[in-house]
This record gives C-alpha cells, structure tokens and sequence, in this order.
C-alpha cells in the first residue's frame, strides 16, 4: 500500500515537476471519493498562482484522421523547440464502452516515453461534465508541473467539440484530403470552432487531392464571420507522418497566442471560459441534486406516466416536480 501523501507532499511534487506524484496528484484530481475531492480542491488552489501559462490547444478529427500519429510528431517537435509537452484527451465514449479509445499509451509511444512529455489517459468513467470536470482540473495540475503545452484531444463527435474549444485557447481540427465532396461530412459547427484548419496526409500521391481540399476548406472559412477581428483561421497542409508543415503550424499557432495576448482576447476567453464552466457544473449539480431528493423520486414514476399519457401538461408536471425539491416557481418566464 502507498503512503498516504499530505497536502504540502503533493504541493511540492507538482511543483517538482516529480512524475510519480504528479500522477498520484491527477489521480487524486480525478477520484470520486469525497475526502480526496476536498483534498483535491485545496490542492488547485494552492496550485493556482503556478497555473494558466500554458498554450492550450485543442484538437480534433474523425478518428483515422491522424490524430495519434500527429501529436506523436508534434509533440516532438515542440519538445526539441525546448517545451515540455502535456497530453490529454476527453473521450466521453470511454463510459460506454468501458475502455479509452484516446489517450492510450501504445498509441503515442515515443511521446510517452519522452521525459519532457506527459501522456494523460481520459479517466474511464462519469458523465461527460464528470470527465470535463477533470480534465480541465489536470490540465492545471498540469500547468503548474511545467509543461507549457498542453494539447487537448477529442474525437470529432458529438458536443465534445464545442466542450474542448470551451478549455482551450486554440482549437485545432484536422482533415483528409479528399476529392470534391469534402465538405459534406463536415458539420459547420466544427468550423465555426476551428481557429486552424490542417489537412493531414498531405505527402506524396495525396499531394493535388490535399490542394483541392484546402481550396474547398479556405473557401467555406471565407463565407463565415470570423469569431475575432484579428483572426482568419488559415488553412495548412500537413503530414503528421513525415512532418511537413508543423513547423509551420506552431508558428501559426504562437502567432495566435502572441495576438490574443497582446489584444487581451486571451485574457478574456479565459475569464468567460470559467464562468461558463461554472454554470454548466452548476446545471450538473443542480439536476443530480433534483433526481436524487426524496420526494422527487417518490414522485417521479407517477408523473412521468401522467406525462407519457398526456393527462398532465409538461410545464405543470415540472413546477410540480421542482415545487417538491423546494423551488417555487411560475409559469411564466
Ligand atoms: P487517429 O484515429 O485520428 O488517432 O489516427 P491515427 O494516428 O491512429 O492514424 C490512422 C491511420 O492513418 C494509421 O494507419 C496511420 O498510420 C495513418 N496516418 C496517420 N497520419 C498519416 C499521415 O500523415 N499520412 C499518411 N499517409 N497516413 C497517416
């Protein structure tokens, strides 16, 4: 059995940059157990003054993208630059099937086995407001252990998306190349999020096939109003196997940091980024709070079936239900 570790114990390994208590102090960050998420909080305020100087980049793609094999290349890359490099990934799917398709070791191995790199797997249970919760809480662990880089990664699925854009300051979405439909599988969302777009494997034979799909891609950024003045998403071939273009996707990207910061956009993200944080775990703690009281479950078969035949209207069923959790509200509004 491992020693318990105090307070000042985790504090120092953080800081230490000590990866054994680094991944206890994640681990710690992640578990359900109320004693250590109490520990865990103070943990993150005392870590709090060392936080929030990492670039946080997000990324995304189908899977068979290349995801695992560019942040492998890139990470390296950055790592020779001189960074120290943090992986994470939030896969709320890992729920489901009981194992992280992301994040897994074997994938990234050189990376992981780099000592100024840092692979953190998703934690394999909760909700996905479970998941973001800690993930974004080890991303800060992270910061504060050193590693001023931190790549998010998310499978293009679902809300996910629009959940690591909400953690990060740049949200990077790779591509295929592909000939004249590319766009068709491509939700405009995933583009209004992008602040980069790469079209990956762009070596060798897929080389005129890449072109056609920047074009399309550049053309679809053009029609869209850019979420910053100061920022037209560009588009970048890239090949996350022999290396083309990341050098060239870093400056890109340390451009963007270097803008936000000076214009004070970084800042500002960041600020709305935790307040939006705050009511999404306030509407997750509020609707937890609500299905596990009492009344509410004593009442709920009952109603429900008044709702399913139609006796009873669904805004009179819901101030009935939040009248029994101790909300009075009206109608209205
Ligand atoms: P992920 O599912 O997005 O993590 O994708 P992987 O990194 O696992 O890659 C999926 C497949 O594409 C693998 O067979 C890789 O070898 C291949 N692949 C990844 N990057 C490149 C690339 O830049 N060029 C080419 N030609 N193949 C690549």
């Amino acid at each position: 059995k491992r020693a318990t570790l105090s307070l000042d114990d985790y504090v120092e390994g953080v800081l230490s940059g000590d990866r054994g208590r680094l991944a206890r102090a994640i681990s710690l960050v992640e578990s359900i157990n109320p004693d250590h998420q109490k520990l865990a909080q103070d943990l993150l305020v005392r870590l709090a003054p060392h936080g929030g100087k990492a670039h946080r980049i997000g990324i995304t793609g189908v899977p068979g993208v290349g995801k695992s094999t560019f942040i492998e290349k890139f990470g390296t890359l950055l790592i020779e630059k001189g960074h120290k490099v943090a992986v994470l990934a939030v896969d709320p799917s890992s729920s489901r099937s009981g194992g992280s398709i992301l994040g897994d070791k074997t994938r990234m191995e050189t990376l992981a086995n780099n000592p100024q790199a840092y692979i953190r797997p998703s934690p394999s249970s909760g909700r996905l407001g479970g998941v973001t919760r800690t993930t974004r809480e080890t991303m800060l662990v992270m910061e504060a252990a050193g590693y001023d880089v931190v790549l998010v990664e998310t499978v293009g699925a679902g809300q996910n998306e629009t959940v690591v854009a909400d953690m990060t300051d740049f949200f990077l979405v790779l591509m295929l190349p592909g000939a004249g439909d590319e766009l068709q599988g491509i939700k405009k969302g995933v583009l209004e999020l992008a602040d980069l777009i790469a079209v990956n494997k762009c070596e060798g034979d897929n080389e005129r096939q890449a072109d056609m799909a920047r074009q399309h891609y550049a053309n679809a950024l053009h029609i869209m109003t850019p979420s910053s003045p100061n920022w037209r998403p560009p588009v970048l071939k890239i090949s996350g196997l022999t290396g083309i273009g990341l050098a060239e996707l870093w400056d890109r990207i340390a451009d963007h940091q270097r803008i936000f910061s000076e214009s004070g956009e970084l800042e500002a993200v960041r600020r709305s980024q935790r307040i939006k944080w705050m009511w999404s775990l306030i509407e997750d703690k509020l609707l937890d709070a609500m299905k596990h009281h009492p009344d509410v479950q004593a009442r709920l078969p009952q109603i429900s079936a008044d709702v399913e035949s139609g006796a009873v209207t669904v805004p009179l069923a819901v101030l009935d239900l939040l009248k029994m959790f101790g909300l009075d509200v009206g109608l209205a509004g």
